[in-house]
């Protein structure tokens, strides 16, 4: 039997989180489903992690089929099927060589780590500042509170990590002026995800690029949670046709297993050589059979074009939604399956609304609710997400007509 649920005030775990009142035991493709069986749809699919959904089949398998193999070898010995995903990546990206990490935290501070020590190897060491923006989100290890700059995660943990400059979103002039010669980087996500769904303007990519070219730096692309098919695309960055330097990756790849990767053409990792970086755990064979195992799904022909058409299904019906709604929904955001209600009235309260509906959706930053299902749904999933979302609009809405006495 499944243990009973802990009340905040009786958990051991260190209360970093405001958990939701649910516990899950197990899940079928979108769907969540508690112990006593209450079934949630799933788009927020554990923060835009189970790209297949729960208990896939394929990664069922695989994963229990590695499981009687072997687990872990450390990287002291080869690894076969990390090569295998790490070729399989590459023919698949810009990128040219790999280093898989076990979060997204992990695979931002490799590509900060590369591209420092990428100008240092060059004879520059004085480079090593990497410019930012505003509304990051780059991962909660002390390097990558610093690089995404909120100073809510930054307070209180010591000096900050040197070598960050932060710059206002989508604003070419103060971008210019920070480039320096210590600047050795520029580092964005494409679409903002914690940040609240917002997209950087392809013009503004190109920029980055050309700034770049210019003044010999690496452009990192941040797309942990962009990438892996949840765009409509493989990465989001191919929908600009704009090139990083250095990615790092984590979330979908993973399908649900902790895993990431920093992807780097090979005159970026130029620098990494014999022993300047290391993981235990970083590319265990159960990580990268699992690893395989999506991208077996994820790069089957058809399969991300599929997820392009059910987003924009999605996503109509969030527009005739907000239409429905006008003092709730304020916009529509986002791309393919990574879109965002920004709301009126307070995210927290529709999630809450949504989970009572049965709905799983996910708070963002700048007041935004984020949809983040599996890249599985099927239509009918996208309308009883849509007509449960209706609901949680239809409950706000109520609570915004009763009294605030009552
Ligand atoms: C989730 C996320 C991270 C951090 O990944 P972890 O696996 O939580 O360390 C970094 N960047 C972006 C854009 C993310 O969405």
């Amino acid at each position: 039997m499944a243990p009973a649920p802990v009340s905040a005030s009786q958990s051991v775990l260190v209360p970093t989180y405001a958990r939701a009142p649910v516990a899950f035991e197990r899940g079928e493709g979108p769907w969540a489903i508690t112990a006593d069986g209450t079934r949630y749809l799933d788009f927020g699919a554990g923060i835009a992690v189970n790209a297949l959904g729960h208990a896939h089949p394929h990664l069922v398998k695989t994963l229990t089929e590695q499981a009687g193999k072997i687990w872990h070898t450390s990287n002291l010995y080869g690894a076969p099927e990390g090569e295998r995903l790490g070729r399989r990546l590459c023919e698949a990206t810009f990128a040219e060589r790999v280093f898989f990490t076990n979060s997204g935290a992990e695979a931002n501070e490799c590509a900060i780590k590369m591209a420092r020590k990428y100008h240092a190897a060059k004879g520059h060491p004085e480079r090593f500042r990497i410019i930012t923006f505003e509304g990051a989100f780059h991962g909660r290890t002390l390097a990558t509170i610093a690089a995404g700059g909120q100073q809510k995660y930054i307070d209180g943990f010591g000096p900050k990590v040197e070598g960050f400059d932060q710059v206002p979103f989508d604003d070419e002039k103060a971008l210019r002026a920070a480039i320096g010669p210590e600047t050795a980087a520029l580092m964005i996500e494409p679409i903002q995800g914690e940040g609240g769904l917002r997209s950087v303007p392809a013009r503004f990519l190109k920029l980055l690029r050309e700034l770049c070219d210019a003044n010999g730096l690496l452009l990192i692309f941040d797309e942990i949670q962009t990438g892996v098919g949840r765009t409509g695309k493989f990465f989001a960055h191919e929908m600009y046709g704009v090139t990083p330097d250095i990615m790092s990756i984590a979330k979908g790849i993973g399908g649900g297993f902790p895993m990431g990767a920093c992807l780097a053409t090979e005159e970026a990792a130029s620098g990494m050589t014999l022993g300047t970086h290391g993981t235990t755990f970083g590319g265990n064979p159960l990580a990268m059979a699992v690893g395989n195992a999506v991208l077996d799904v994820v790069l089957a022909p058809g399969f991300i074009e599929r997820v392009g058409q059910i987003a924009l299904r999605l996503k109509q019906s969030l527009a005739e939604l907000k239409d429905k709604h006008p003092s709730v929904i304020e916009e529509i955001r986002g791309e393919g399956l990574m879109l965002g209600l920004k709301l009126h009235t307070p995210n927290t309260d529709f999630v809450n609304e949504a989970r009572a509906q049965g709905l799983l959706v996910v708070g963002a930053g700048d007041n935004v609710v984020r949809l983040l299902p599996p890249l599985i749904i099927t239509e009918a999933d996208v309308a009883e997400a849509v007509s449960r979302l209706d609901k949680a609009a239809g409950a706000v809405e109520a609570s915004l007509k009763r009294p605030a006495a009552e």
